[in-house]
């Protein structure tokens, strides 16, 4: 296999789930003593989110490309980046690098089609939700994403921030999740996206009356198999 360059850290709560995930299906396919290829470049947080507070893409965009050369520099195969917020900025990384980069709303959207479905509901940060970079790019594979409203929207978002990038994982977030994906369902969702690589550490199919689509351990089938398992 080739070695997968993972950009990571955003938050560091997903890319270790991203991580196990990761090794378990590699050990679950070659057994024995197999594990994941994986060099991993986790960045800090804190120096991300306020880039994202202060609006400043460029900066952002700039940080992620000089990260992913190194990771190409380091020898990866391809590149992976463990977060769909910051996909806004996708282009910045594959201007900046020849190694192949696996878009994650991509992996997500043919795990889409396959189920055979064509409207989706997307939850994920305000970013990803409302700017049009993510569900521009569910079009391109002829899906059509519908977000929550605006009240709604506030209370996904502030969850991820104030609680799943923290390690915060509650019953009582769970439900008011349940009742986001259930308002989703009735304007017409046929499946939901949980388009922010913490949601699955507190969302499961058990959750949702239609198929969700988990970014994190999509985009890790998709890794592995393009690295050659
Ligand atoms: N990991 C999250 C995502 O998939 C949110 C944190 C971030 O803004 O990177 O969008």
């Amino acid at each position: 296999m080739q070695m997968i360059g993972v950009l990571g850290g955003m938050s560091w709560e997903s890319s270790l789930d991203w991580y196990r995930l990761a090794n378990e299906k590699v050990r679950q396919e070659l057994g024995g003593f197999h594990s994941a290829p994986v060099l991993l470049d986790s960045l800090d947080f804190a120096e991300i989110e306020a880039l994202q507070a202060s609006g400043d893409w460029e900066a952002a965009g700039a940080v992620l490309a000089a990260h992913a050369k190194g990771l190409e520099a380091a020898g990866v195969g391809l590149v992976v980046l463990c977060t769909n917020t910051m996909h806004l900025v996708a282009d910045r990384i594959t201007d900046a690098i020849r190694v192949p980069f696996l878009h994650i709303a991509d992996t997500t959207a043919e795990a889409i089609s396959a189920a055979d479905l064509r409207t989706v509901g997307l939850l994920g940060t305000a970013f990803t939700m409302e700017q049009a970079f993510y569900r521009e790019r569910l079009a391109l594979h002829g899906i059509t994403a519908v977000i929550p409203d605006a009240e709604d929207r506030a209370t996904v978002h502030s969850i991820i921030y104030d609680e799943l990038v923290l390690g915060i994982v509650t019953e009582e977030s769970r439900q008011r999740y349940r009742d986001v994906i259930a308002n989703l369902v009735a304007a017409g969702a046929e499946g939901i996206i949980l388009g922010c690589t913490e949601i699955e550490l507190l969302i499961t199919q058990q959750d949702a009356p239609v198929p969700v689509f988990p970014t994190t351990a999509l985009h890790v089938a998709a890794a592995l198999k393009a690295a050659g398992l």
